[in-house]
């Protein structure tokens, strides 16, 4: 099924408009029936939402999953919401606990590490008196008004899967319908209030190729400067997940564009400007996130170290350059980045590593290195950042073939001893 077959005419109720829809009466929905594809519902949803249902609660698959299948893509997991209060849901399944002490949830899980997320309706909370920013999220509500407090109208839709009705009290069909990102609500105040949005309307974007809404790109203009004020993990995981999504080309180029990286790496925004011609740093950074998608497209996640090496690699070979010492020029450039960004420890003393130690594996003596973890890694940023320029990664390939031989021989002596 695709999207331009999506029957939009059979609904059976009207939306109201928002500020019609007060607490004590709860907003009718418009329903669509909507018939997907059985072999990308996950089997043990269904039974979750059945044993919820069949106990007397509400329950619908809602956010992410529902927006995939719309879109005709598999969705990567399946979210749950329901009626049912954290402790009704765990006397219900007997392979379940509550997580979560700001808001709690119920993982359910089953074989083989599966795990399904069910949560109950929450309402908007107030704001904290300071402004509009959001820090407590934890009132229980209904359905329609768990559907007005999430970010964008795609993410609000809820499937409901015994009838097969798609339920929107938000207009997300006509948005999946239009292939828009739009906020429920003013996007300035929703940005406001929680400014990692922003950078969630860009993911949404790049990954699954949908325009933004003309009111929602001009608010970024106006408030992206507000990224600032989010927790720096936070901000730190949505970068990653714009790099790890399938389309960091173009997530990365959507982020640019908007003025938003100008906020989170004016150091690399900087460099875009600058991408005439071949023999840019701006235009190798384009090819280098081209060659993360394409090892996406090839089934290989790569690691968070190996993701924030290239994407700030012109940068710290910038810094590299005329430096004898290549691991404290990597270090100076890396010490205010680390606070900015929360990146980890981990991941910073793996940068380092590997732009100290890349123009010695570039010419096929890597030293030390191959003796540790970090050698793969720097195997692929090598290898990216040749390709960006054009140029041969033979080297390259024999290194990581012993490199594979050790780790093979270092299993079978493990597993003689
Ligand atoms: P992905 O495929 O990347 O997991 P997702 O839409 O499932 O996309 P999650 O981060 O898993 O994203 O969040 C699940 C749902 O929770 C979203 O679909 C959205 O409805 C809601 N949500 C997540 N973050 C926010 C937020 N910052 N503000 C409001 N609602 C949010
Ligand atoms: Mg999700």
């Amino acid at each position: 099924m695709t999207v331009d077959d999506l029957d939009l005419g059979t609904t059976t109720e009207e939306l109201p408009p928002e500020s019609e829809a007060p607490r004590s009466e709860p907003a009718p929905a418009k329903r669509y029936q909507i018939f997907f594809d059985q072999s990308y519902i996950d089997p043990d949803v269904r039974k979750v939402v059945r044993r919820l249902t069949r106990y007397g609660h509400e329950a619908y698959l809602v956010g992410g999953c529902v927006r995939d299948l719309l879109l005709a893509r598999k969705p990567k997991d399946f979210d749950v919401c329901t009626s049912a209060h954290p402790e009704e849901v765990r006397a219900l399944f007997r392979n379940s606990r509550i997580i979560g002490r700001r808001f709690r949830l119920v993982h359910v899980m089953f074989h083989g590490r599966k795990v399904i997320e069910v949560a109950t309706f929450r309402r908007t909370p107030k704001p904290d008196g300071a402004g509009e920013l959001i820090r407590n999220d934890n009132a229980f509500g209904r359905a329609d008004e768990d559907a007005q407090r999430r970010d964008f109208t795609i993410n609000a839709l809820f499937y409901d899967v015994e009838n097969s009705h798609i339920l929107d009290w938000v207009g997300g069909m006509r948005d999946i319908r239009k292939r828009l990102v739009r906020t429920i609500g003013e996007p300035e105040k929703r940005f406001h209030e929680d400014p990692v949005r922003m950078l969630r309307a860009v993911k949404f974007a790049g990954r699954l190729d949908l325009g933004l809404d003309p009111q929602l790109y001009q608010a970024l203009e106006f408030c992206r400067g507000d990224l600032q004020l989010s927790a720096r993990p936070r901000v730190a995981e949505e970068i990653l997940r714009l790099l790890r999504g399938g389309q960091a080309r173009r997530s990365i180029y959507i982020a640019w564009e908007t003025g938003v990286l100008d906020v989170l790496l004016p150091e690399l925004a900087a460099l875009l400007y600058d991408a005439e011609g071949d023999d840019t740093a701006g235009a190798r950074i384009w090819k280098q996130l081209a060659f993360i998608d394409e090892r996406h497209e090839a089934g290989q996640v790569l690691d968070d170290t190996s993701l924030w090496t290239l994407l700030l690699l012109e940068s710290m070979k910038e810094a590299c350059e005329g430096q004898r010492d290549r691991a404290r020029a990597v270090s100076d450039f890396l010490d205010g980045l680390i606070e900015r960004l929360a990146i980890t420890r981990r991941c910073a003393d793996g940068m380092r590593r590997i732009v100290a130690a890349l123009p010695r594996i570039q010419s096929g003596r890597p030293g030390r290195l191959v003796r540790s973890e970090t050698f793969p890694l720097a195997l692929d940023v090598a290898e990216a950042d040749l390709r960006s320029m054009g140029e041969s990664t033979r080297v390259l390939a024999k290194m990581r073939d012993a490199y594979k031989e050790k780790a093979k021989e270092k299993t079978r002596s493990k597993r003689r001893r």
